[in-house]
């Protein structure tokens, strides 16, 4: 392969590889010791850290070196070489947006608690692993060892092709240099996994593996809160319309494919729990932004053994809303009939999906009854000076998006240009920083006696807001009793 700019050749990309791995042969043909440098030549970046499952910057990544290893678009790159595909496979499509744009353009900062995986304490960090039996295939057949995506996935211990234990180095977020990318070959203290039950582990790699495979659907979690709850009807896992009968279900998900070599990611899911556990009710509820796609793994192995058996009990529902539309031209799928009832989503997301004009998508969402809102056609120059005279003054990117009625993306993109992105966060800075010193004073005035402490607990905010912002006005206005 040719280099890219500041490469002096871009190493192949093995079928299935992470670009983690792409990056790392690539250092290492390039002959860059030094690990920054070559953040910098692949990245366009000294500090970021090169994540093995959800990496960002990919914009840069893909015009440095991405597009010499064959892939057509930064979207091409995620979708082949990254696990987003199996992240987003359940979220919905609002959401998915979100979490590529920062992908592409972010660095990387907040992303993993932006999805959740922080809060819902599934953890947020890989360990590299590799199968023996498929280094050894690659080698021979490609002439290098990657380090392969779907071995990557959460909770996977073992290989899904081959069903053998993996090998696994050290968590990336433990290792002492996070920017130092590590080849498969030259990978040294890798320990075997192993599994409780090599059947169950090996269930659960295909089930995860499909997920990666089959790449991002945009299904909204209704439609998967109504597959689901046909399925626990029908498995007698219900009394009644609404209630789950949690103790049958947990036993089921406990006998079941929920294995991994990480007994924290099992715990995670609260199985022993008498109630049914949080994640189980915003599944249910059709709520499942926050959930990771291990809760969902845990219940369609239950309750459908496979990824199709769940995509076809939605299908029955995609056969429905086909039979609604109205004027369905022959070459409509289910999912495009799908995507046009979908109204968190706007008729240019649709149209844009589809590959048909934003004013089909208006007209076959009026005959429905798809609410369609009225957006300008054009982003005039007017428009855009309106925009960045709100965003120079500090407002709120979705209130202004909502107050000229513009997509947020749209608003986003406007502010994209690094003077306003920089005057907008000094001016939401002033004015956060503002309101918390208010804030602060308040209390001094209510209670001009009392210590920090006190202050502390009956609203820390502004404290510890202040503490981290401010520190030096903080200290200038502490309770005079403090400052005695
Ligand atoms: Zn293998």
């Amino acid at each position: 392969m040719p280099g890219g700019r500041e490469l002096v050749r871009v190493a192949d990309w093995a079928p299935g590889e992470l670009l983690y791995s792409l990056e790392a042969r690539t250092q290492r043909d390039c002959v860059i010791g030094d690990p920054r440098a070559a953040l910098w030549r692949l990245l366009g970046s000294r500090t970021v850290i090169p994540s093995a499952d959800l990496p960002c910057h990919l914009l840069q990544a893909f015009g440095r070196f991405g597009q010499y290893a064959g892939f057509s678009s930064v979207e091409d790159l995620i979708a082949r070489t990254t696990l987003y595909p199996y992240f987003t496979f359940f979220m919905p499509r609002l959401r998915t947006a979100q979490v590529l744009e920062r992908a592409r353009s972010g660095k990387g900062n907040g992303l993993k608690t932006f999805m959740g995986l922080v809060a819902n304490r599934f953890g947020a960090s890989v360990s590299l692993r590799y199968c023996e039996r498929c280094a050894r295939a690659y080698l021979r057949g490609f002439g290098d060892v990657p380090w392969l995506r779907s071995h990557q996935l959460p909770g996977v211990c073992v290989c899904w092709r081959h069903g053998e234990p993996l090998h696994a180095l050290p968590k990336q977020s433990s290792m002492s240099h996070r920017q130092r990318l590590t080849t498969a070959l030259a990978a040294s203290g890798a320990v075997c996994l192993e599994p409780q039950s090599l059947r169950h582990a090996v269930r659960f790699a295909n089930l995860s593996h499909s997920i990666l495979q089959a790449g991002s659907i945009g299904r909204s979690g209704d439609r998967h809160a109504k597959a689901y709850w046909r399925a626990l009807k029908h498995r007698d896992f219900t009394r009644g319309n609404k209630q789950i009968r949690w103790s049958a279900l947990s036993q089921a998900l406990l006998a079941g494919a929920v294995c991994s070599e990480d007994a924290a990611l099992v715990g995670q899911l609260n199985l022993c729990a008498k109630e049914p556990p949080g994640w189980l009710r915003s599944l249910l509820g059709g709520r499942p932004t926050q959930a990771h796609p291990m809760c969902h793994l845990a219940l369609i192995d239950v309750l459908f053994d496979s990824l199709s058996g769940f995509l076809d009990a939605q299908s029955d529902d995609d056969r429905a809303l086909v039979e609604q539309i109205p004027a369905l031209t022959p070459g409509d799928t289910a999912e495009i009939a799908g995507l046009i009832a979908d109204a968190s989503l706007s008729c240019r997301q649709v149209a844009n999906t589809c590959g048909l004009s934003v004013s089909t998508i208006a007209k076959r969402r009026r005959q429905l009854g798809v609410p369609v809102s009225a957006r300008p056609k054009t982003v005039t120059v007017h428009l855009v000076q309106s925009v960045q005279a709100d965003l120079i003054s500090g407002a709120n990117p979705s209130e202004v998006a909502r107050r000229h009625n513009l997509s947020s993306s749209s608003v986003y993109r406007i502010l994209s240009s690094p003077a306003l992105a920089a005057t907008h966060k000094a001016k939401r800075f002033a004015s956060a920083r503002d309101a918390y010193r208010k804030q602060w004073l308040r209390k001094i005035s209510k209670a001009p006696a009392a210590r920090v402490a006190d202050l502390r607990r009956t609203g820390g905010a502004s404290y510890t807001w202040l503490r981290r912002h401010d520190p030096a006005w903080l200290d200038a206005h502490l309770p005079s009793r403090t400052l005695s």
